[in-house]
């Protein structure tokens, strides 16, 4: 097939692919099979070279949330505020922090759905591939619910009403994700097998990181699509600190890495640093108390 002809195709198949993506943004594109996902990056990559009036169609109708979705979260927001919902859970699991309340009062809540999930095609190993791994994961999700700390209670808590699934996918990068299905209970954490190599030091606290985003998703009401990107990042680094502390997990393995990627990832780490000099001063000041 010649390049005008494949363009052709998509053309005239170009109703049936915008029908599918606006039905699918209903679930955050999170049922799109792996090789959907192949077939949306083709499409997606193709069209962006070739038509961009037709690629500015596509991606719109890929990143723009539906009328439907934004109603049905408006109502959620008569009973739910995720602004209150993110500051209260960070109160109670951090400690009052002014910086990450002006990050809230700063950030707008967006409705658009997660674009990635569309055509992002993590290689996932096989469940016999992934075993080893698992078990490490098991490991040291044990570690964190059983260790001190309200956070890690908390965990620990939340955890025992959900089905819990584990996922490796094929990279070097220090890379997770966390998805939580609110309707289902079903929360899968899918973390790079970089995680038990290269950057097996960091895993305590991506780990972490991942379950903070967990504690958060778990707390909003099913089926609600609002999002604040910033604020939920950093929510998941200091709640994750809290519980990778507590268990005396590595830190400076992630921060490093985090502030190699730099921008936002370093800007995240700076919030995480102040975290850790504040509980330092905390503990320093303890001992001195003890020793007088
Ligand atoms: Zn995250």
């Amino acid at each position: 097939m010649t390049e005008d002809e494949k363009m052709a195709r998509i053309r005239e198949r170009f109703p049936e692919i915008i029908a599918r993506v606006n039905s699918e943004k209903n679930s955050d594109y999170q049922n799109i099979s792996n090789r959907e996902k192949l077939f949306f990056a083709e499409i997606f990559e193709f069209v962006q070279q070739h038509d961009k009036f037709l690629f500015k169609e596509l991606f719109t109708a890929m990143s723009m949330s539906t009328d439907d979705i934004i109603k049905k979260s408006k109502e959620m927001e008569q009973s739910f505020n995720l602004k209150e919902h993110l500051l209260s859970s960070y109160l109670s699991l951090v400690g009052k922090n002014s910086a990450f309340e002006n990050g809230i009062a700063d950030e707008d809540i967006q409705y658009a759905p997660t674009v990635e999930n569309l055509y992002m095609n993590y290689k996932y190993l096989s469940s016999e591939e992934a075993a080893g791994y698992e078990v490490t994961a098991r490991q040291i999700l044990d570690k964190i619910t059983s260790a001190p700390g309200k956070a890690n209670a908390e965990l620990k808590r939340k955890l025992e009403k959900v089905t819990f699934k584990m996922k490796v996918f094929a990279g070097e990068e220090m890379d997770g994700k966390c998805q939580y299905d609110g309707k289902s209970g079903i929360l899968t954490i899918s973390l790079s097998e970089g995680c038990f190599g290269k950057h097996k030091d960091a895993l305590g606290m991506v780990m972490s990181h991942e379950m903070g985003h967990f504690i958060d998703a778990s707390g909003r009401p099913a089926g609600y699509a609002g999002k604040m990107g910033r604020s939920q990042e950093i929510y998941a680094d200091a709640v994750g600190y809290k519980m990778a502390m507590s268990c005396g997990f590595d830190l400076e393995h992630y921060k490093a890495e985090n502030r190699r990627k730099g921008g936002f990832f370093s800007e995240r780490m700076n919030a995480v640093e102040t975290l850790q000099v504040v509980d330092n001063a905390v503990r320093c000041y303890k001992t001195r108390m003890v020793r007088k």
